[in-house]
């Protein structure tokens, strides 16, 4: 079983839009609703569980899923507080049941940002095979620029070596068991300071995580100008 969580339950308010930053249109088409319909297409999936606030329930069934055809939602939840709250709620609710002839699991979660519109069939594919083989992988992209430490007084302390410093993204990709674990261990004794679901992995699990070829274009979209150079993109053709 191949689940894809779609997180849009966040507020999205860097956007300085009334409308919610997952449902203003990018090229005719709710933000969301890009992310959703390439995880519909994907052979690989079998189910997606969309993750919205909870004002937001009625209107994603109806002019998200509905209107689109997206049949594999098979669940519209509300999310949490938190984006780790939202991904928890979004675990739960996928379905689990395959199993290897050894009788080890084979679920596969993808947890991907609705915010994010150009996830790609490369990246689901290399995604899942990774994750089967590895337990956790995610998208990401090396570093362009020069990366800089600063201190609380403002100086630039520490330059790390850029060759190896990756910029992560999502997809990210987890046996159902390596995911569920962490979450668990997480929500017992919450640590601070943990910013993604990968980084769960490291800290309660100790596991490496694998990192799948990401795409440059493959942006969050936060603000304002982040919407502009995502029409540019997908009008060029992606
Ligand atoms: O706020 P940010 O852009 O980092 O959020 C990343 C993704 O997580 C977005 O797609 C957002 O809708 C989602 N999110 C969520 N629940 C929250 C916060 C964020 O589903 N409580």
């Amino acid at each position: 079983m191949v689940s894809a969580i779609v997180l849009a339950g966040g507020s999205g308010n860097r956007m300085n839009s009334s409308t919610a930053k997952q449902y203003m249109e990018l090229c005719g088409i709710p933000l969301v609703v890009h992310a959703l319909k390439t995880f519909q297409l994907s052979e690989l999936v079998d189910e997606i569980v969309l993750v919205t606030r909870k004002e937001d329930m009625e209107y994603a069934g109806a002019e998200l899923v509905g209107k689109y055809g997206l049949t594999k939602v098979a669940q519209i939840i509300p999310g949490g507080k938190e984006r780790f709250d939202s991904v928890w709620q979004g675990v739960q609710a996928t379905a689990h049941f395959s199993f290897a002839p050894d009788g080890e699991e084979q679920d596969v979660i993808l947890i991907h940002d609705g915010a994010r519109p150009f996830v790609s069939e490369r990246m689901i594919r290399d995604s899942v095979a990774a994750a089967l083989k590895y337990g956790a992988c995610t998208v990401a992209v090396p570093v362009k620029d020069t990366i800089k430490v600063v201190n609380r007084e403002g100086f630039g302390i520490d330059t790390p070596d850029r060759s190896s410093l990756y910029q992560v993204q999502t997809p990210q990709t987890f046996r159902r068991e390596v995911i569920v674990e962490a979450h668990e261990h997480f929500h017992a004794e919450p640590r601070p300071g943990i910013t993604d679901d990968t980084m769960l992995v490291e800290e309660y699990l100790k596991k490496n995580i694998y990192i799948v070829e990401g795409d440059y274009r493959n942006l969050k979209i936060t603000t304002p100008e982040d919407m502009i150079l995502a029409e540019a993109l997908l009008r060029s053709g992606g």
